[in-house]
């Protein structure tokens, strides 16, 4: 059994892993600049030749690649093996738009199971474990990204998909399951059904979640740990550069550790295109150095964070990246200001109410409306207008703008057993 504990890569000095990535960057540019006619024509345009490559330091001489080149190209416009190599694809679960399909070798799905071991292994698994994957199986990379690090790790492994939940449950249960897989909102979901069941976290023997797959908060994570008493680990990818295990977080829980032999991370300013330093917001951008059916080279995610090279207490010396804190995308702009859901779930859980929200945005008399429904917390006694208020005032100082605040049934906002759909523009279908 492969060791995904890999220390000499994981805790690899740093002028070790540049050369690596050096080496690694030189050839995948030529080859993709050889197999792909789509990458060689923007290097063409951009007046740069694979020779103009010869190491990470001369990065920001290729050009982007956007989600709008990813459609343009669809379905084998950034191929870069013939089909019959291609043993499979998935896609984007659509959140934004039109769906990306990827291709995997062989060799490429082995690599991304790798990654994701180094995740499930990272959150303490081992062979002993039995890892209960409640992501989506299917096209969506979550399932069976999850489901082939756990195989690799040698857990035993529970292929549950999502949907179901009392069952889920019962198998948790039944099966001893240590580990659970799924994104954040359904394990809050699956929390909520157990203690709903009439049972507690004494009736489970779970110890660790790796969730991922959309934004959640520190708060997300504190209420889920406790609900299901365990240690809650995120996990980062996106279908284009494979699925999940592009980074995973580590025992510190500070940022995920970003597997820098596949993966080279950089930070650009999203309206300039300007590489920014460590330690700055800005778009993450990947290029991919290991990758055979469908490689990346400064492929624009969309997703805001910040890296850091600060050392890290697990030893891992992987370069780490924050949270993404939502999607250049998700972010909502409401009469002039910036507004990200995550911030509206900051201060609905620290003020002692579940994270079963939906904001919903309008535009009245050319004025934009926010709406945020959530549900009522009983223990908060029956002055339901007071408690509004109250919440009302806590958003209008985290956000800075005035929402009105709507408290309304227990469990009437729909769970969600994927990815969580909490934003409603309307703004939008007046346009
Ligand atoms: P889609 O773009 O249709 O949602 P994917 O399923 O490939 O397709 O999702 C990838 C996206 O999910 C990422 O670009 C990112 O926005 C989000 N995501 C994945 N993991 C996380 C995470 N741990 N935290 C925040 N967002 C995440
Ligand atoms: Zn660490």
């Amino acid at each position: 059994m492969a060791n995904y504990w890999n220390q000499e890569i994981e805790c690899m000095s740093r002028e070790d892993m540049k050369k690596l990535q050096d080496e690694r960057l030189v050839a995948q540019v030529k080859y993709v600049y050889d197999n792909v006619k789509y990458y060689r024509d923007l290097m063409d345009e951009k007046g740069v030749k694979p020779e103009d490559i010869s190491g990470t330091d001369d990065l920001h001489k290729l050009p982007f690649l956007s989600k709008a080149d990813l459609r343009d190209a669809y379905p084998y416009g950034l191929l870069a093996k013939p089909l019959s190599e291609c043993v499979r694809i998935q896609s984007t679960s659509g959140t934004t738009g039109k769906r990306v399909v990827a291709f995997y070798t062989q060799n490429d799905i082995d690599l991304w199971e790798d990654c994701c071991a180094r995740a499930i292994v990272a959150a303490g698994g081992t062979k002993e474990d039995v890892c209960q994957v409640c992501y989506g199986y299917g096209l969506f990379t979550g399932g069976p990204g999850l489901n082939g690090g756990s195989h690799k790790v040698g857990c035993l492994t529970l292929p549950m998909s999502s949907g179901n939940t009392e069952r889920q449950i019962s198998f948790m249960r039944d099966l001893g399951s240590t580990i659970l897989c799924c994104t954040p909102s359904y394990a809050a979901y699956i929390g909520e059904t157990l203690h709903d069941m009439g049972y507690t976290t004494d009736d489970i023997k779970l110890k660790a979640g790796i969730f991922g797959a959309e934004p959640w908060t520190e708060e997300m994570r504190h209420s889920i740990e406790e609900s299901l008493g365990i240690k809650a680990y995120d996990i980062y990818g996106l279908t284009e550069t494979s699925g999940p295990g592009v980074s995973f977080e580590c025992s510190e829980q500070t940022g995920m550790h970003i597997n820098e032999d596949h993966f080279i991370p950089e930070i650009i300013d999203p309206e300039t295109g300007e590489v920014l330093p460590d330690g700055e917001v800005g778009e993450l951008v990947f290029t991919s150095i290991t990758k055979e059916a469908f490689p990346l080279l400064r492929y624009r995610t969309r997703d805001l964070c910040v890296l850091s090279r600060k050392k890290c207490s697990c030893g891992r010396t992987l370069i780490k990246m924050s949270k993404p804190m939502g999607r250049s995308d998700d972010m909502l702009i409401i009469r002039g200001v910036n507004v990200f859901p995550s911030q509206i779930e900051t201060v609905l859980i620290e003020k002692g109410y579940t994270p079963n929200y939906l904001i919903e945005v309008d535009r009245v008399n050319n004025t934009d409306t926010l709406d945020i429904s959530v549900e009522i917390n009983p223990d908060m006694g029956e002055n339901i207008a007071a408690q509004e208020k109250a919440l009302a005032t806590a958003m209008k100082t985290m956000l800075g703008i005035n929402p009105k605040v709507h408290l309304v049934e227990q469990k009437s906002i729909t769970r969600s057993e994927g990815k969580a759909v909490r934003v409603i523009d309307r703004r939008k279908l007046h346009d």
